[in-house]
């Protein structure tokens, strides 16, 4: 088996304060968790950003200020969001794409999302593959339903994508498709031979999902974007705290843990050939 990919999901677009103190929001407190996580084995970060009040922004300033600071602390892999929040429009989703960072999330279909509807029309699907196509970013496609991952590799028939595929089958979602075993094997069969995937199970199956991932072949996913608990009524105080469990897994599962420059060879992102 390869060596693991483990993603550092340390924000996201919707938690607040309320549900967890440990919620970094400043570019400094982002980069301190990314760091950690980093530490802990994480080779990819997941970022989103936030206003200095804590609301969800693409604003690609306050995302320049985040990657500064992450990569002044260490090498990890940066994937922004383009999914953002439910409300925002896909022009504002992209804003961070015109970064150019290493990788960018890239979600392939529209569902509903808790009480909100995640709108991504076939028509925007082409504009984000396109726009990550200009600035050089790799999409990892998140899947929070079946037939997203059709949607995906249309997107690669069609020579919007362009080289290596990664997968990320986001399960676990109210509204969406739940986190099974049965679920989960069912997408991994409808992936090309060479292409790759993570799983992130979204609260209470964030554990189940990863030690599937681990098992499986696949990769994980974890942090406070998918789930704020150590274990039930039992906050995590750190998003390291989650990578670090993911780590002892894997440990006793005797599968490898993959560092940025291993991840990178692994995921075929065209910093691994400079
Ligand atoms: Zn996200």
């Amino acid at each position: 088996m390869q060596k693991l990919i483990i993603t550092a999901a340390v924000v996201g677009g919707e938690l607040t304060r309320k549900e967890t103190p440990y919620l970094p929001i400043t570019p400094q407190e982002i980069a301190n968790e990314v760091y950690l996580a980093w530490q802990a084995g994480a080779s990819i970060a997941h970022i989103h950003a936030r206003q200095q009040d804590g609301s969800p922004t693409q604003d690609r300033t306050i995302y320049a200020e985040i990657i500064r600071e992450i990569q002044e602390r260490c090498d990890i892999i940066i994937q922004v969001s383009s999914g953002g929040s439910t409300w925002m429009s896909a022009e504002e989703r992209l804003d961070p794409v015109t970064l150019s960072p290493e990788m960018a999330t890239l979600t392939s279909g529209t569902v509903n999302f808790g009480r909100d509807v995640f709108m991504n029309s076939p028509e925007m699907l082409d504009t984000f593959a396109k726009k990550m196509q200009t600035y050089g970013v790799a999409p990892e496609f998140e899947i929070f339903e079946v037939g997203m991952v059709e949607n995906a590799l249309s997107l690669a028939k069609r020579g919007l994508v362009t080289g290596h595929l990664h997968f990320d089958f986001v399960l676990g979602v109210p509204g969406a498709m739940p986190a099974t075993a049965k679920n989960l094997l069912h997408m991994i069969d409808l992936l090309p031979q060479d292409a790759t995937w993570t799983v992130a199970g979204i609260g209470r199956f964030e554990l189940p999902m990863a030690t599937l991932g681990i098992t499986l072949g696949g990769h994980v996913r974890v942090g406070f974007e998918d789930n704020i608990y150590y274990r039930r009524g039992q906050l995590a105080k750190s998003n390291a705290e989650l990578v670090e469990r993911v780590v002892r897994l894997a440990g006793e599962l005797q599968r490898e843990i993959a560092s940025p420059t291993e991840a990178r060879q692994i995921l075929g992102l065209p910093r691994s050939r400079s």
